[in-house]
């Protein structure tokens, strides 16, 4: 993968406010948030997306991840949040070293804002659909 931003501040050659670091995982504030107390949380390993991920980066951040959010809704006093995480180019994704966005949502005008244009699911794609996620999660 190739060099990013996150590698420069995970190396400290860029600074950043740290919030919490361990041996697989570190977080920081956001340089551009959309509410106070935007957090970024990141593996060290350098996977451009979720999929990327080795299994013990993984397990590093579920293991972190909702003690983070705590965290976040402790300091800011903001009870409600989105975990967001842009995976690709066309999903929004700017910079490619995976990181999972806390962002507090304090009222309607600040924090995320979600598009969301659902469609009515259709029933027999979705069959097949779901087989074949099934298979390939059983593959791994
Ligand atoms: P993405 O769109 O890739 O999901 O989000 C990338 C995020 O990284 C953006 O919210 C952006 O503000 C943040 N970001 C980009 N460069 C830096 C930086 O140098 N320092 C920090 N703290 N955040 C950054």
């Amino acid at each position: 993968m190739s060099e990013t931003i996150f590698s420069k501040i995970l190396r400290g050659e860029i600074p950043c406010h740290k919030v919490y670091e361990d041996e697989l995982v570190f977080a920081f504030l956001d340089i551009g948030p959309l509410s106070r107390g935007h957090t970024l949380v990141i593996p060290k390993e350098p996977a451009a997306t979720v999929d990327a991920l080795s299994d013990d980066s993984a397990a590093a951040i579920g293991r972190v991840l909702p003690r983070l959010c705590r965290a976040v809704k402790a300091a800011t006093g903001t009870e409600q949040y989105n975990v967001l995480v842009n995976n690709g180019p066309l999903a929004h994704q700017a910079v490619f070293h995976v990181h999972f966005h806390i962002i507090p949502k304090p009222d309607e005008s600040a924090g995320l804002g979600v598009d969301w244009p659902t469609k009515p699911i259709d029933h027999a794609d979705a069959k097949q659909l779901a087989a074949a996620i099934a298979a390939h999660a059983q593959a791994g």
